[in-house]
């Protein structure tokens, strides 16, 4: 019992020691840091008497053990890092930051988007404009009107999306309220009025299209505003046909996390089981799909990760 209580006491003394000896050392980094920062900004202005401090530093650290050592370059190291970047937070959760890339913002669809016009048996052509109209600062495909994406290629990013399904509630399944999300033009984050309409689970609103069903529907009704706040990480690859690291998703749908960093199998395909083919790609756009079904836009941006 004596030799256990003996222990007990020479184990506490060596914790102390070590907690006093990193407050010393900790008061020791901090002023060896306000010296070196000092020195290396004003050589021209350091005074013999600073020069003597800064020499009486080096020594110490000199003096130090390995182990000291180690924990001075591990303190250094922290206070050294470049401090964490500051941005200024939206007003509400849904407004841009102040690093957000806006994509739009009500006003010009033209500015961020671009639609192109497809011939059978030639590459497309962008139009000259968007044929989507603005209304009430939501931005809608016309009838005749095609898919739109971004000038800008994305890779990795945060993006915060909001839309609607129209209020007149016509077709079933796959036909009702039909759009989506295309992350680098290849990945579809799947729109659809999910709202009392039951589909293939993997392919209602939310989903990675026939890879990953939502993890619940929280959709609203038609015409209601639904956000998505979607959280990508571009894939890496080993060579042209294979990942080192795929795409990988994260989908927050009206503040409710759907798809938590689920591993994207490769590009979205339709119908049946998906064989992926993989195929190397770089930066890419995102695009809001036509789909025969006049789906509304507002208040999109992006940051860049
Ligand atoms: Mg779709």
């Amino acid at each position: 019992m004596l030799v256990l209580c003996n222990l007990k006491l020479r184990l506490f003394n060596i914790n102390l020691l070590i907690i006093q000896t990193m407050k010393h050392l900790n008061l020791f980094v901090i002023m060896l840091f306000f010296c070196a920062v000092n020195f290396a900004q004003f050589p021209q202005r350091t005074s013999p008497e600073q020069q003597a401090v800064f020499t009486r530093f080096q020594n110490l650290y000199d003096s130090l053990s390995p182990w000291q050592k180690s924990m001075f370059l591990t303190e250094i190291k922290h206070i050294m890092d470049p401090e964490v970047t500051i941005i200024q937070p939206g007003e509400t959760n849904s407004d841009p930051p102040s690093d957000a890339i806006i994509l739009f913002d009500g006003t010009d669809i033209n500015k961020e988007w671009e639609e192109s016009e497809f011939g059978f048996g030639r590459p497309p052509v962008v139009k000259p404009a968007v044929t989507w109209v603005i209304k009430d600062g939501a931005m809608e495909s016309g009838q005749r009107s095609g898919s739109v994406k971004t000038k800008r290629s994305f890779e990795d990013f945060q993006l915060h999306i909001e839309w609607k399904t129209p209020s007149v509630v016509t077709g079933e399944g796959q036909d009702r309220g039909n759009s989506g999300i295309i992350i680098q033009g290849i990945y579809e984050i799947q729109i659809l009025d999910s709202y009392n309409n039951r589909t293939y689970r993997n392919g209602q609103a939310g989903a990675v299209y026939m890879q990953y069903a939502p993890l619940v529907n929280v959709s609203r009704k038609p015409e209601e505003w639904q956000t998505f706040d979607i959280f990508y990480t571009a894939p890496r690859f080993k060579d042209s046909t294979t990942y080192f690291t795929p795409p990988r998703i994260t989908v927050v749908h009206n503040g409710v996390l759907i798809q938590n960093n689920v591993s994207i199998q490769g590009p979205t395909v339709s119908p049946g089981i998906p064989q992926y083919i993989i195929r190397e790609h770089g930066p890419g756009p995102i695009s809001l799909q036509q789909h025969g079904n006049p789906i509304a836009f507002r208040n999109i941006w992006i940051r860049e990760l």
